[in-house]
């Protein structure tokens, strides 16, 4: 068995993170502030490959492995939680599935705008009133001639506002129970779509989040993605591969306030001596390395079974279930550590302790990932 990354997969670290401390980590407060993207960096993006990470070339992707995705997405989160969900629903919900099911003819027509740097996609599951649950979907679609016919709401959808296509998710037959839904991609500048504002969210308050209307929208036939009555597994799949990703932005976030909560814990004293000193801090600094070493391992070994193409469903909820919780207690003991200053806005770990908090929530709660998790072992045990 052999842990160590590939000499190519450790350039890659470098030069995202070289790109990150520069172009995205002095901005980071900033983004938090005023609720938008840096443009400036995300612009630049394409030429690390940022913005197409398993994107073929041909179509302006880096064709990367899921490792190396997995370490872009965690040097993003380690520098800024919101440009990093932004790029991970960009790169792993919308163009993921586009590589997986697209036509060469879908390719060619939506994937070179979504790796140019001056767009980001979605993909659109939750609604108002279903979000765990899937089958509860009431957005639909309608064949009528050579076109479909979308209606719905979708809420709580990252990046509508950037993107040039939004993957959405429709029941296409009523009857048809888990087999009656579908893919069907939507540019959202066709008549009857409604991108509602930003909402005002706790945290990954720079990666733009709406509530987005269908009223009798029309798109081509040939805007189905995969096929008709296999969405439901499509998106599963997706997810599969989006739970790395945010396993990989938790990674980053808890990171970030590890080596926050280190940085301070040298600098400040009490009772005569740094804080370091303290066998009380020291503990709870080494809980938090281990768990992030662990977490880490999870991640980068869902990411190493989806690229050898072995089964990765239950290792990819596993690392999402640890890195959400091991950001959680990371970012609660950087504020510990912090004591006052910690909660304070002039420090980085009142963010960070914002923006993970979602990671526990999106691309599936943490209730439903133990859900997952546990299907697999009792059928594993049989
Ligand atoms: C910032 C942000 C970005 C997002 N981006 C996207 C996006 O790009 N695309 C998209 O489609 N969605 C997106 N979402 C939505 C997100 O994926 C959903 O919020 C999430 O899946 C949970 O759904 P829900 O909010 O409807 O909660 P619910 O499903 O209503 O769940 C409420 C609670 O009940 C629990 N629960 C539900 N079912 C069960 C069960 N069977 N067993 C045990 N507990 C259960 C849940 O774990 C949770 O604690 C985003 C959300 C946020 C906040």
């Amino acid at each position: 068995m052999d842990f160590s990354l590939s000499e190519e997969q450790e350039m890659f670290r470098r030069a995202v993170r070289d790109f990150c401390q520069k172009e995205l980590k002095p901005y980071a407060a900033e983004v938090d502030r005023t609720g938008e993207l840096r443009w400036d960096a995300i612009r630049k993006m394409p030429s690390l490959g940022l913005t197409g990470l398993q994107v073929p070339e041909e179509y302006g992707g880096a064709d990367l492995d899921s490792v190396s995705t997995a370490i872009a997405i965690e040097e993003i989160g380690r520098v800024c939680g919101s440009t990093g969900l932004s790029i991970a629903a960009h790169n792993g919900l919308c163009c993921w599935p586009i590589v997986k099911w697209g036509t060469d003819e879908q390719k060619s027509r939506w994937l070179p705008r979504l790796t140019s740097g001056d767009a980001l996609g979605s993909l659109a599951l939750t609604e108002p009133n279903a979000g765990s649950d899937l089958r509860g979907v009431r957005t639909t679609a309608r064949r009528d001639g050579d076109e479909w016919v979308i209606n719905g709401q979708k809420a709580w959808i990252t990046n509508p506002r950037y993107a040039p296509v939004i993957i959405v998710f429709c029941r296409t037959d009523p009857e048809g129970g888990k087999h009656g839904f579908s893919m069907i991609v939507v540019e959202p500048d066709r008549e009857g779509v409604t991108l509602h504002p930003p909402e005002k969210k706790m945290g990954v308050r720079g990666s733009p989040t709406q509530m987005i209307t269908f009223d009798n929208v029309r798109v081509p036939v040939d805007n189905l993605l995969g096929e008709e009555g296999r969405g439901l597994y499509q998106t599963l799949e997706t997810l599969d591969g989006g739970r790395i990703g945010i396993g990989a932005l938790s990674v980053g976030l808890a990171q970030a306030a590890l080596e926050e909560t280190v940085r301070y814990a040298r600098e400040r004293k009490a009772f005569g001596r740094p804080i370091a000193d303290f066998q009380a801090i020291q503990w709870m600094v080494a809980d938090v390395a281990t768990g992030i070493e662990a977490a880490r391992l999870l991640v980068y070994q869902a990411a190493w079974l989806k690229d050898a193409g072995k089964p990765y469903t239950r290792q990819a909820a596993q690392a999402k279930l640890l890195a959400s919780e091991v950001a959680e207690r990371a970012a609660y003991v950087a504020i510990q550590v912090h004591g006052s200053y910690g909660y304070s806005q002039e420090y980085p770990v009142e963010r960070i302790y914002r923006d993970q908090r979602l990671m526990a929530i999106g691309e599936g709660t943490s209730e439903i990932q133990r859900l997952v998790i546990a299907r697999r072992v009792f059928k594993e045990l049989q």
